[in-house]
């Protein structure tokens, strides 16, 4: 098999490069080692910027988004007992959108299929090989039998546990890492929203997010311990102790239900340097991961995309190398924003062991700041809806 590029992964990131280069009339194929049900069931990300959504009109797959998904213009903030509204349109003039991962990645499934390119699911022992050279392959294993496909560029946008990034050897690599000292139990519930926006809660217990997927569908998070297993948190063990994290109000009106999906996640910032290695691009959680407060990963996922996507077409158009040449350092620029961000969100937001009476103040100053200031609410705003790109 021969393409123009090989993508490694059928996540956002190389779904959405795939429909990008697909408008630009470069041709790829994805490998996947998951079957198309097992990626779509995967529960994660379901804030997405404006700009996503742009990128996601411009992939011919965002039409369901404008139909389904929840234009958000604000956010809350629940500390000291009350709550604040964030006004991100009016500060920024910009919205956010509520729609899940699992409908992002279908509708770009869709929009694959419909465009009639080859995804190869259930691919085992992907390889990306020779990109130091100029003709790079990836190889894998199928039905028992390996396979090869020549390409001109590989897009490693497997994930953080992706084959792609491991195949780089330091010196090529340097990689940077903060591992948060807490998790999040988040559960998935056919109930309604305490709020018609998104609760983000301090609290002396801990965090606490209250989200969703509609107005029919909850998605609830408590900060846990990095111990704590699944088996320990029924479901009224979870109701109970986001209640005592919300404010009165807030916790009146939390309807509970039976979970649907539950799971703990960690809390990590990641970053990989650079994000190419001659013939082969890192995009997406590939190359980074930041902690979800700030509801960044997916979406700089696609701002790697787009990045990748607009260097690949000058490279094809305009035999220009320029783009290429600068993808690394125009994404890392973004995406250390995006860690800073998030980090910033995390620390304000969280309890950490080491926070004691006068870490707890401070936070609570800076909470209160941010309410009350034009210009730290716009600095936060600006942040949160996602910068350009
Ligand atoms: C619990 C949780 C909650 C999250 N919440 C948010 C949120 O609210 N907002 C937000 O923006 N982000 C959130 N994120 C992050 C977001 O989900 C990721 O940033 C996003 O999935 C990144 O997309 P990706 O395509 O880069 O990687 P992935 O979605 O990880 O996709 C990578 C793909 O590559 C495949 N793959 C892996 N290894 C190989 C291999 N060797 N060969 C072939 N294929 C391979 C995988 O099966 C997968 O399909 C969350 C993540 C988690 C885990």
């Amino acid at each position: 098999m021969r393409t123009k590029v090989a993508i490694i992964g059928a996540g956002p990131a190389g779904l959405l490069l795939g429909q990008l280069l697909q408008g630009h009339g470069i041709d790829s194929i994805i490998v996947e080692r998951q079957t198309p049900d097992y990626v779509l069931g995967r529960i994660r990300a379901g804030l997405l910027e404006e700009g996503t959504v742009n990128l996601l009109d411009k992939a011919g797959a965002g039409a369901r988004a404008h139909r389904e998904g929840l234009v958000h213009e604000g956010v809350e903030l629940a500390f000291g007992g009350r709550r604040h509204r964030i006004d991100i349109k009016a500060t920024t003039g910009k919205t956010m959108m509520i729609y899940g991962q699992t409908e992002v990645t279908l509708d770009l499934m869709n929009a694959r299929k419909a465009s009639g390119l080859t995804t190869i699911y259930q691919a085992a022992d992907v390889r990306p090989l020779d990109f130091d050279t100029d003709h790079p392959r990836v190889s894998y294993v199928k039905d028992g039998t390996t396979h090869e496909i020549a390409c001109d560029f590989i897009a490693g946008c497997d994930g953080f546990h992706g084959v792609s990034r491991a195949s780089v050897k330091p010196p090529a690599i340097e990689t940077f890492e903060r591992i948060y000292p807490f998790g999040w139990l988040g559960i998935l519930s056919e109930t309604p929203p305490v709020s018609h926006e998104l609760v983000y809660s301090n609290h002396a217990r801990g965090f606490a997010l209250c989200t969703m997927r509609s107005m029919k569908r909850s998605r609830h998070y408590v900060q846990c311990s990095l111990d704590d297993k699944i088996e320990q948190w029924s479901d009224d063990r979870f109701w109970e102790e986001l209640k005592r994290r919300l404010d009165e109000e807030a916790a009146d009106r939390l309807v509970t239900g039976p979970s649907i999906e539950k799971s703990i996640a960690p809390l990590r910032s990641f970053v990989a340097e650079p994000m190419r290695f001659g013939r082969m691009f890192l995009a997406g959680d590939a190359a980074h991961i930041v902690p979800p407060t700030g509801a960044k990963g997916l979406n700089l996922a696609a701002s790697d995309a787009y990045y990748l996507s607009e260097g690949l077409r000058e490279y094809y158009d305009e035999k220009s190398s320029a783009g290429i040449d600068a993808y690394s350092e125009r994404a890392l620029a973004r995406v250390w924003k995006a860690v800073r961000f998030s980090w910033w969100m995390t620390q304000v937001l969280h309890k950490f062991p080491d926070t004691d009476g006068i870490g707890a103040r401070i936070q609570l100053a800076e909470l209160n700041y941010i309410a009350s200031s034009k210009a730290a609410m716009t600095s936060m705003a600006e942040n949160y809806v996602g910068l350009p790109f």
